[in-house]
């Protein structure tokens, strides 16, 4: 991933706006991020946008704004990253792992079904590698057990679900704006939206020290969370691409799946019925992943693995009091996916050099 590829694209502008914030002497809070934070839930299509220090954050304040805490169970994946589960565990609540359907890897609807139970509490979905999970059955199972349903959407910044943007299906939905996802900040970010403002209301408070109106006085134990001025200044004016920049990711997915879709031995990433996928990773299934990445590699291809130890099979979760049913295919994709090189700077080319080379793997 180049990440300064897509500074330097806007460096005059940006820096100009980074300028205007150092000279104004509003470092904490003030107009750029109360701006950012309208922008960015109105392209959502949500009400409210609370913007925080991180993603991990943004979940954590989440669960604790919705009051979930010790002895509450929380249903999610354990095929994503570890903060998504670490965020359960500080609220005080304990995890449950449900299975992912292998066309998406995102939460299968039916094992959530079959989770349920009375202590659970809260459900989180992750819309992994830049795919919505298929949320109108499973906000269904929340709807009937009375829960919220909360999206975890760091990778899915303007990923749709039947028309509707991601961050604004759930009751609460949290976003990273880490600098390699599809919209980041030049340092660390996050936000949390919603449209109920009682619920954005407590976020603002627990990322402030817990305060409301009256600066000195604590209503509930938080902790500073913010988004930087700075940051939001280059968020606002990087928002105004990203649909530029999810179209050219889309892009270059279909140029890989035209180079590696009839390859046998590997399965390319498939975009469900009535979502729209918009590549934060783009992600293959294949056997034979060790051979392909050894091949890139002396070909000069930088590949990752997101993930290859699923969350329940993590040193740290050997200590975590979690409940989990069999996760054959959680353990399936941790074995078998494989991301190829994807940034919207990336270009064609690249991508039929990419796919050459693993083709090539196959040949030999
Ligand atoms: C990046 C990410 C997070 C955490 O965001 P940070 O800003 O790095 O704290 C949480 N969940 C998922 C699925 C992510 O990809």
């Amino acid at each position: 991933m180049d990440l300064a590829a897509q500074f330097g694209s806007h460096d005059a502008e940006w820096l100009g706006a980074m300028a205007e914030v150092a000279r104004s002497g509003r470092y904490v809070g003030g107009n750029e991020v109360k701006a950012f934070e309208t922008e960015f839930a109105a392209y959502c299509g949500s009400k409210q946008g609370v913007a925080v220090a991180n993603g991990s954050d943004a979940l954590r304040l989440s669960l604790l704004a919705l009051g979930i805490g010790t002895g509450d169970e929380v249903v999610t994946v354990s095929h994503t990253f570890v903060s998504t589960v670490d965020a359960i565990v500080h609220a005080g609540a304990s995890p449950v792992f449900v299975d992912i359907d292998p066309s998406t890897f995102t939460m299968d609807p039916v094992r959530l079904a079959e989770a349920m139970g009375p202590r659970v509490k809260a459900v989180i979905a992750v819309h992994l590698y830049g795919q919505s999970a298929d949320m109108a059955p499973l906000l269904e199972v929340c709807q009937e057990a009375g829960i919220p349903f909360i999206e975890d959407a760091a990778q899915a910044h303007g990923a749709e679900y039947q028309g509707r943007r991601c961050g604004s299906v759930g009751k609460i939905a949290c976003f990273s704006f880490y600098p390699a996802k599809n919209l980041g900040a030049l340092g660390d970010g996050g936000i949390v939206t919603t449209d109920d403002p009682d619920l954005a209301e407590s976020v603002r408070s627990l990322r402030q020290y817990g305060t409301t109106t009256d600066r000195y006085r604590h209503e509930r134990v938080g902790w500073n969370s913010r988004l930087d001025a700075l940051q939001a200044a280059v968020l606002r004016r990087k928002l105004r691409f990203l649909d530029e920049w999810n179209n050219a990711r889309r892009s270059l997915a279909g140029c890989y799946g035209r180079g590696l879709g009839a390859v046998e031995g590997i399965v390319v990433p498939m975009e469900a019925p009535g979502r729209r996928h918009v590549f934060h990773l783009y992600c293959i299934r294949t056997p034979l992943r060790e051979s392909i990445r050894t091949s890139l590699d002396s070909a000069g291809i930088e590949t990752g693995i997101h993930y290859p130890i699923p969350v329940h099979r993590q040193p740290a979760y050997a200590r975590v009091r979690f409940r989990a049913g069999r996760l054959p295919e959680t353990e399936r994709a941790a074995n078998e996916v494989l991301s190829l090189p994807m940034y919207p700077e990336l270009g064609e080319q690249s991508v039929e050099y990419v796919c050459e080379a693993v083709r090539s793997t196959f040949a030999r």
